[in-house]
């Protein structure tokens, strides 16, 4: 027996698989089905017999059982504060786990996640842009799948994911009839450092037709949202290639757009600015600080709507582009602001709520009278209420009559398990400036 981050392991177990026991009591929150083991709430760990090494390793598929004995669940076990990432309760078909159990558990998830999306409509002739796997939200913690067309793009957050990439891929194309290939994106979302074998990027299932090149991924390739074409490009692009979660978002952008003067800041691949434009807006000016990102703006822009002339990008800062505006003292009728997340942990929380506040002071001086203000904050670790009052702050701050027309939040491929309220990242606010 030894000690590690203050849970003692036995090195030996007759059983087939790794047991991780809790503290009493801390088994309440996973009979409420709440995903996450903490590390603080392992008492001990049982190792099956096949370990060489004194721990559990990390990916590995363990079993939770409470202090008396109880079998709580299944799941991932992680290096870090989230020390089990559970992917079945109770005795939920806990028989015979394995690689078998795997496979079984993948198909009938995405099948169940695949149904949700069907049965709310959002898979039609003018959308096949969808998030077909959230994480918690569809109970695969550490998976997130994004759908276009007839490509899957696959982020595996956790090593336990990873490992089980393969089979994720196989339960994809078996499951959702429209996808032929499925491409593996996770340089930048496993754990820093885990130890990870295999590539963390590459095609899973590649059909190799000519439209599937065996190249990283194909160089034009365009996707479908709410009749708009975006050229998606998964292996230079941010997180799947492109933001899925402003899709409704973008819809009531465009319901405001006739006759104003836009400003889309953050505009990564112009997704509000294509719907502004369809709206009938009467300028649509797109700002980004990456040019890969303005070069795609331009594409689209010119895809959707070839004799456009309304509609400028620009590379630059956004602080830097709002102050320079001011000066020459420019104003807009609509401002949509997305950031990226400002604070990517708790500790960070501060600074970005300083961040929020500025950004917004400096939008809602440049809406004309009677503007609108489409502000979002993606940071998962800002609740809703505090990026309510960074945005308070910052209407005190103008001093201008402000008022709130919607509460915006993540759609509905991006849901929320009722059990983890932790999955809520995405809100936003729509001002009315007087
Ligand atoms: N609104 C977009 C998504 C925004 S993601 C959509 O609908 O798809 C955030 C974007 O902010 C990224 O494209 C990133 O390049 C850009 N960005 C990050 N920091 C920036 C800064 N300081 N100024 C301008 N753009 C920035």
């Amino acid at each position: 027996m030894h000690y590690w981050n203050n849970f003692c392991i036995f090195a030996s177990k007759t059983d087939d698989m790794t047991t991780i026991i809790l503290k009493s009591r801390k088994e309440e929150s996973i009979l409420r089905f709440h995903p996450w083991v903490f590390s603080g709430a392992v008492a001990r760990v049982l190792l099956d017999a096949d370990h060489r090494s004194n721990e559990p390793e990390e990916g590995e598929l363990v079993r939770v059982e409470s202090a008396d004995g109880r079998l709580l669940g299944v799941g991932h076990w992680q290096v870090g504060s989230i020390a089990v990432r559970l992917l079945a309760f109770g005795d939920e078909r806990l028989k015979g786990l394995g690689d078998e159990w795997i496979r079984g558990l993948m198909h009938e998830r995405i099948a169940s996640a695949y149904r949700m999306r069907q049965r709310i409509g959002l898979l039609r002739e003018d959308n096949n842009t969808y998030r077909l796997i959230h994480g918690e939200g569809d109970m695969l913690p550490g998976l997130v799948v994004d759908v276009y067309g007839n490509t899957a793009v696959v982020q595996a957050h956790s090593v336990g994911m990873h490992r089980c990439r393969q089979a994720i891929a196989e339960a994809i194309t078996d499951e959702v009839s429209e996808v032929k290939a499925v491409y593996y994106k996770s340089d930048d979302t496993l754990p820093f450092k885990a130890p990870v074998e295999g590539d963390k990027t590459g095609w899973l299932i590649n059909p190799e037709s000519p439209e599937f090149p065996e190249s990283p991924a194909p160089d034009e390739y365009w996707a479908t949202e709410n009749g708009l074409s975006f050229r998606i490009d998964w292996l230079r692009g941010q997180k799947t290639g492109f933001f899925i979660d402003q899709r409704e978002n973008r819809a009531l952008v465009e319901r405001y757009a006739a006759g104003k003067d836009v400003l889309n800041m953050f505009c990564y691949t112009g997704g509000f600015s294509l719907y502004a434009l369809r709206g009938g807006a009467k300028s649509v000016h797109s700002v980004d600080v990456s040019q890969k990102a303005i070069d795609l703006v331009n594409a689209n822009v010119e895809r959707n709507f070839p004799d456009c002339t309304n509609h400028k990008a620009v590379t630059a800062d956004a602080f830097d582009y709002l102050s320079e505006q001011r000066a020459q003292g420019n104003q807009f009728d609509l401002i949509i602001l997305d950031p990226p997340a400002f604070a990517k942990h708790r500790d960070a929380v501060k600074n970005a709520l300083r961040g929020y506040q500025r950004i917004n002071a400096k939008a809602i001086e440049m809406i004309r009278p009677g503007g609108i203000l489409f502000t979002f904050s993606c940071s998962q670790a800002v609740d809703k209420e505090a990026f309510r009052l960074a945005v308070f702050s910052a209407a005190a701050q103008t001093g201008r009559r402000v008022r709130i027309l919607h509460q915006l939040h993540q759609p509905q491929d991006h849901p929320i398990n009722i059990y983890h309220p932790e999955g809520e990242y995405l809100k936003g606010l729509v001002l009315y400036v007087e």
